[in-house]
């Protein structure tokens, strides 16, 4: 089956990428794998806009979100965290899974955070400041860069989930003062599902020694460690095939060139966005928050049906609301592997599948 995977993840991913998932598995604790393993993880470091260590764990993005809570804080810690919708809330979940005091400011969905509010509600109790970067649930994107710059030499660690933004929408680790940066391999990255990305600064590693929750998988010192061994390595049997592929993947990014490949997502989003006007539709976000990499559309009670018939008529793959937008918007992913015939072809489609609805 062709399907096209207008989504916000899992993504398309290139030939290239599965091909070089195809050629051979590598036995992990070989020379050749942490040669690969290598240079993997300096192109992690290029992506992320780091000299910090990132870490890789085979698990979904939900994992690397897990492994931040339980390697930088101790049990009844108090965090301000900002939820703009699903992903903002289950970072607050886990984090009271694991016995943390989360004090939330909860934006209405649609929105992003503004820098008043976290300036207000930031105390010095406060161990750190959790955003999301894009809010996959609704398309906003928060101003990472500006909170960035009051996070400037606070006490407090700045943690971001980048899972639906790191490779489509420009974000600076460490120019924007990121202590820890969280993304995973199936959205921009055109990459299969499986790996989760952890970007740890030296100021959340002081974190992770003085936390005391425990954990055994995803255990960031013990990853780390590996890492730094004379040949880089992972504690457990790493993904090897998607380690592969994913840096197959991270290696056309570079060839494109990572700002060429910003400037596509804002090109193509911004064709989307305007190709969905056309058709008479209203986007679900402001302008204000607009995402690079994700668009909703408010389309109420209609939207599983035409989500449906994307799908059947014209093997395009989108997605519908999640929670309280539940077939009330529709959220179409623009991101990775995208061109601007696909968007094209999607905006085609969409118009056909409206025509057969109303
Ligand atoms: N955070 C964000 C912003 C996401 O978009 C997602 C996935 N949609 C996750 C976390 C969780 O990732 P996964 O589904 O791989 O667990």
């Amino acid at each position: 089956i062709n399907k096209l995977l207008m989504t916000p993840g899992p993504t398309n991913v290139p030939k290239r990428v599965l091909n070089k998932m195809n050629e051979l598995v590598f036995h992990h604790r070989t020379k050749e794998f942490g040669r690969v393993f290598e240079e993997f993880n300096e192109r992690l470091k290029f992506i992320f806009q780091t000299n910090n260590t990132v870490l890789t764990f085979p698990a979904a993005g939900t994992g690397g979100l897990e492994a931040t809570i339980v390697n930088m804080f101790s049990k009844k810690d108090k965090i301000l965290a900002v939820s703009v919708g699903v992903f903002g809330d289950r970072f607050i979940e886990i984090g009271k899974t694991f016995d943390l005091d989360i004090e939330v400011i909860n934006i209405p969905w649609g929105k992003g955070v503004e820098i008043e509010e976290i300036k207000s509600k930031l105390r010095e109790d406060h161990k750190a400041l959790i955003v999301t970067h894009n809010e996959t649930s609704t398309g906003a994107v928060n101003d990472i860069k500006k909170i960035g710059e009051f996070m400037k030499d606070k006490n407090q660690l700045y943690i971001v989930d980048a899972v639906s933004s790191l490779g489509g929408i420009e974000i600076q680790m460490d120019n924007w003062n990121i202590d820890v940066l969280i993304s995973a391999s199936q959205k921009a990255l055109m990459s299969p599902p499986g790996l989760t990305f952890v970007g740890v600064n030296e100021k959340a590693w002081g974190f992770a020694e003085s936390s005391n929750i425990s954990k055994y998988y995803f255990d960031f010192k013990k990853a780390k460690k590996y890492m730094e061994k004379e040949i880089a390595q992972t504690p457990y049997t790493p993904a090897v095939s998607l380690i592969l592929g994913t840096n197959e993947s991270l290696k056309i990014i570079e060839e494109e060139g990572l700002y060429n490949v910003y400037k596509r997502h804002e090109k193509l989003a911004t064709r989307f966005r305007d190709g969905v006007k056309k058709l008479g539709l209203d986007l679900f976000v402001d302008k204000k928050y607009y995402s690079n990499t994700i668009t909703s559309i408010k389309l109420q009670n209609k939207a599983d049906k035409l989500k449906d018939i994307m799908e059947d008529e014209f093997n395009i793959v989108i997605a519908g609301g999640q929670g309280i937008l539940k077939d009330k918007i529709i959220r179409v992913g623009h991101m990775g592997c995208v061109s601007e015939e696909m968007i094209n072809l999607t905006l085609d489609s969409m118009k056909k599948s409206l025509e057969k609805i109303y």
